[in-house]
């Protein structure tokens, strides 16, 4: 029995419409008058829902300079729409404005690839994702169940750099809620649910040497890049098969002739399960306290994991049986695989809060010039999402 209902109250001009012109905003994650447009124009559009919409300030985030010293990063500010809160049953739908392209990349513009298929900057991760969210709520609004479910939508400014600006707000919505959605696009082109997720952590570690001239006493000098060198080589020795390291970036160093005294080394891990990042972090400890005996240098160590291991337990199996259930409502046959790939779903999940984190657009090649957005696919993910909504406001999940 197909279930047309919830595809015939979404209009999919209007959702093609605000998805051009969200994608014409760049919105690298460091585009801050970008991001300030783009947040303007989401509250106008999410004010089409019957709760309040506000702009709130981003956490104060630290980030290691070159030199090694600490600054202050800045970030857009978050749109937040609280919709029912008094409602027992909630849920919490989430989405980011950022995006991978900075104001300066070559990748700015829309060209349409077939009658289709849409390529542009965010077109699919996520502000094709974002459209789906508004307009599956506008259609979830005109049913009767609507009264019955309250909800709060987070569109942050900073995912695509690990949401350290917004984690803390995310936690604080998650809380309470029965359940979450989160709009990254398909992990596949034919709508294919993300399922359970890895973790990452990024480290950046500072070495203090000691610099003295290469020919004349170089004994007396004490490499940092020798150091961070040694450091890079024992790290991927505790690759496992729960945890892949990846040493990113060496900076530091000096002429020629002099023993660098500086160095700061930034690496990613990529645990598959909690315990595998805290034992890595442990690790890690020792493995500075070695290095600084073996080199006779100072560390010091900024970072750590930032977004947990998602795990699908019984709970959130529940919420992607029941979008597969929708989706069988609509003729969707909605699947689910596993991936490496990290998103503010990690975040919900550690959270405890069951979440189906792709809830998005059909497309692909993200992250890239190539991104591209099936264009049909706004209509059909936001009649499934409105199923799903409604059916939680009904009494799923119970
Ligand atoms: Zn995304």
């Amino acid at each position: 029995m197909k279930q047309d209902g919830a595809l015939n109250r979404i209009d999919a001009a209007a959702m093609l419409a605000q998805v051009k012109a969200w994608s014409a905003i760049n919105t690298g994650t460091a585009n801050l008058a970008g991001l300030a447009a783009q947040a303007e124009a989401l509250a106008e559009a999410f004010s089409a829902l019957p709760g309040s919409v506000e702009l709130v300030d981003p956490a104060p985030v630290t980030a290691i300079a070159a030199d090694g010293s600490a600054f202050d990063k800045p970030h857009g500010r978050h749109l937040v729409v609280r919709v029912r809160p008094e409602a027992n049953r909630r849920i919490l739908l989430t989405g980011h404005m950022d995006t991978v392209f900075p104001v300066d990349h070559p990748f700015q513009r829309q060209t349409w690839l077939d009658g289709d298929t849409l390529n542009g900057p965010g077109v699919a991760d996520m502000k094709g994702g974002i459209a789906v969210m508004l307009h599956a709520l506008m259609a979830f609004e005109k049913t009767a169940a609507a009264t019955a479910l309250g909800y709060d939508v987070l569109i942050n400014s900073d995912e695509e750099t690990g949401s350290l600006a917004s984690a803390g707000l995310i936690a604080d919505l998650a809380a309470g809620k029965i359940a979450a959605l989160t709009y990254e696009p398909a992990a596949l082109p034919d709508g294919t649910l993300a399922h359970e997720r890895g973790g990452t952590g990024n480290y950046s570690i500072v070495f203090t040497g000691r610099s003295a001239h290469a020919g004349r006493n170089p004994h007396e000098g004490r490499n940092a890049i020798v150091a961070a060198a040694d450091l890079i080589m024992r790290l991927k020795a505790l690759e496992s098969p729960e945890i892949t390291i990846n040493p990113a970036r060496l900076e530091g160093g000096a002429a020629n002739n002099v023993v660098p005294d500086h160095a700061v080394l930034r690496f990613n891990i990529r645990p598959r399960t909690v315990d595998a990042g805290a034992a890595f972090d442990h690790a890690l400890s020792h493995l500075l306290i070695d290095i600084q005996a073996a080199h006779d240098v100072a560390t010091q160590r900024h970072g750590g994991v930032t977004r947990p291991p998602k795990k699908v337990d019984a709970r959130a199996q529940a919420l992607f049986d029941l979008v597969h259930e929708c989706g069988a409502e609509l003729g969707q046959d909605i699947r689910w695989q596993s991936t490496g790939g990290v998103c503010d779903g990690n975040n919900i999940a550690a959270c405890g809060v069951p979440v189906v984190d792709t809830m998005g657009v059909c497309g692909g090649a993200i992250h890239s010039p190539d991104e591209y957005l099936i264009v049909s696919s706004l209509a059909t993910r936001a009649a499934l999402s409105a199923r799903v909504i409604e059916r939680l406001a009904q009494g799923a999940l119970n």
